[in-house]
């Protein structure tokens, strides 16, 4: 790998020679553009050398290319949106920004097997309104994050939609990536120009290369195949709350249950701590608790319930009934206030946001919690909300997971900081939180306190045997002093792909 002296000294060869590939307009290193994208959710010391936009694969290759020949690491972003991970701000030593935002295009649309094909800067919202206007019986699931965020940053982050198909990495193939050396290669069957199985399978035949470029610094992805969902033609929204943690920990042992026998889809419904749902009611209570923090129901004798929502999904009405029967049965002895309401397609009609499909940004609300002087915008990092993210994985276990999320909640006390919680089951068997820690990066030791929180989390974790599953800047040093025969082994590939270590320095891969 390169020292790093040499990494920006051939800063300026670098940017004549990006120039002459894509053009003057698309290679900027203006101060205030660089600082602008040097702040993120948390504080980091480490702004961009330059931002590179190719317009297309070919730029791409081009760019990487000038990279390799003169040392410069490069940073690939498809839209930038990473926030409470790290935003744009490159996880490891110096590095340009290559963000590839300007190619937008959707290349293709399967409207009979549920598949889009498309490029790094196609955003959720690009193809809700895509969808529609084709009037597609398909979804993509969305997220809880900005409308405008990646369909294929989130997909190479191993990020989580709501709504099945939502584990969204195990639902994309055909991917189109650029490695260091420029070459481009295509995974699965798209390996074989003309294969109408491109966008299918995610094996196609011999060993499968696709799960090496999520979570990874091992090649650029440029095109990729997404799976869209069926929308069911029968919709029945429900949701209740868990009083204390023990009924939550029989109420999602119900859940898991429920969804072992189909009734539930993976990703198909939410738990949220009390602290993450009243963030989207509200701000922090200021006035009531007289400027202190933090805000904690319990030790003033309040209950802290959690709250679980979610679809049923199913092919008709009788089998809608029927599963809300087997939901009823199974959640009713552990939970209260457990509604349910049918969304049908004139409903949807009436009020978007009860479609499914909806990219609905509401949720960002939850980052303004502490802020108190600034309007809810589409933009927190703009605004200067803390937003530190933290991703255990657990066993669909209700004990275990009851008891983690009321651990993680003690820590976030201990560090005056409410920590707002949720988790949705990938499947049966294992459930993926997001521990958000909300705070006003305007106020002086914030940073400091919420990243000593998020420290102190991660190591109690790791001493749990409950590892994340995914990892922002600030937490990949949890992989970095591991030297296994694992490690060995990406650390092999990585030297292979790229021996000067230009892509993504410190991202998963050593
Ligand atoms: C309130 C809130 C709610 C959120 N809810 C969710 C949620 O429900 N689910 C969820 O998953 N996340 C959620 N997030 C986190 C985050 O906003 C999303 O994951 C978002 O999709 C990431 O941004 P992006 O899609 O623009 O990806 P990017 O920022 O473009 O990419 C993410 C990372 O992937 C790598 N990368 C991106 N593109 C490429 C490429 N083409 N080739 C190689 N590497 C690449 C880069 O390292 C990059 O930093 C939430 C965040 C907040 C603040």
């Amino acid at each position: 790998m390169l020292e790093q002296p040499l990494r920006t000294a051939g800063l300026g060869g670098a940017m004549a020679a990006w120039r002459t590939a894509i053009g003057a307009a698309h290679v900027r290193d203006e101060a205030e553009l660089l600082e602008t994208a040097a702040a993120t959710t948390f504080a980091t010391d480490n702004p961009p050398l330059a931002i590179i936009s190719p317009a297309d694969t070919a730029g791409v290759s081009a760019c990487v290319k000038v990279a390799a020949r003169f040392g410069v690491p490069l940073y690939p972003i498809s839209r930038g949106k990473n926030w409470g991970l790290g935003g744009r701000v490159p996880s490891g030593g110096p590095a340009a920004l290559l963000d590839l935002s300007r190619m937008d295009g959707i290349l293709d649309y399967d409207a009979t097997l549920g598949t889009l094909t498309l490029e790094p800067g196609v955003t959720f919202r690009q193809v809700y309104e895509f969808l529609t206007r084709q009037s597609s019986p398909f979804w993509l699931a969305p997220i809880g994050g900005s409308d405008y965020s990646s369909v294929m940053g989130n997909a190479l982050e191993r990020g989580e939609g709501i709504g099945p198909l939502g584990e969204r990495s195990n639902h994309v193939a055909g991917l189109e990536v650029v490695t260091a050396d420029g070459e481009i290669i295509r995974t699965g069957f798209s390996r074989f120009d003309g294969a109408r199985t491109a966008a299918l399978s995610r094996n196609g035949v011999g060993p499968s290369l696709d799960g090496l470029f999520a979570q990874s610094n091992l090649g650029v992805v440029t095109r990729m195949s997404v799976w869209l969902g069926k929308q069911p033609v029968h919709q029945t929204r429900f949701r209740c709350r868990f009083a204390s943690p023990a009924a939550l920990a029989k109420g999602l042992d119900a859940l898991r249950e429920l969804h072992h026998q189909r009734v539930l889809t993976d990703c198909g419904f939410t738990v949220w701590n009390l602290y993450k749902y009243l963030a989207l009611q509200g701000r922090y209570p200021w006035a009531r608790t007289g400027g202190a923090t933090p805000f904690r129901l319990v030790a003033r004798g309040e209950p802290e319930p959690s709250f679980c929502g979610g679809h049923l999904h199913a092919g008709s009405e009788a089998i809608g009934a029927a599963s809300r029967e087997a939901l009823e049965l199974a959640l009713a002895p552990h939970c209260d206030d457990l509604k349910f309401e049918v969304i049908d397609a004139a409903m949807r009609v009436a009020d978007p946001s009860l479609d499914c499909a909806f990219p609905n940004p509401v949720n960002l609300r939850t980052a303004y919690w502490r802020m108190r002087d600034v309007a809810a915008g589409p933009d927190p990092e703009r605004d200067r909300c803390g937003i530190v993210w933290l991703c255990p994985a657990f066993p669909f276990d209700g004990a275990v997971v009851a008891a983690a999320m009321q651990k993680l909640a003690e820590i976030g006390f201990a560090h005056k900081l409410e920590a707002h919680v949720g988790l949705s089951a990938m499947s049966p068997r294992l459930t993926h939180a997001y521990v958000s820690l909300m705070y006003d990066r305007t106020v002086a030791g914030e940073d400091e306190r919420a990243m000593a929180c998020h420290d102190a989390m991660l190591e109690w974790l790791m001493e749990q045997g409950l590892p994340p599953y995914r990892l922002g800047i600030h937490s990949m040093r949890v992989l970095g002093t591991r030297d296994g025969p694992f490690e060995r082994l990406l650390r092999g590939l990585r030297s292979h792909l790229d021996p000067q270590g230009i892509l993504a320095p410190g991202r998963y891969v050593d």
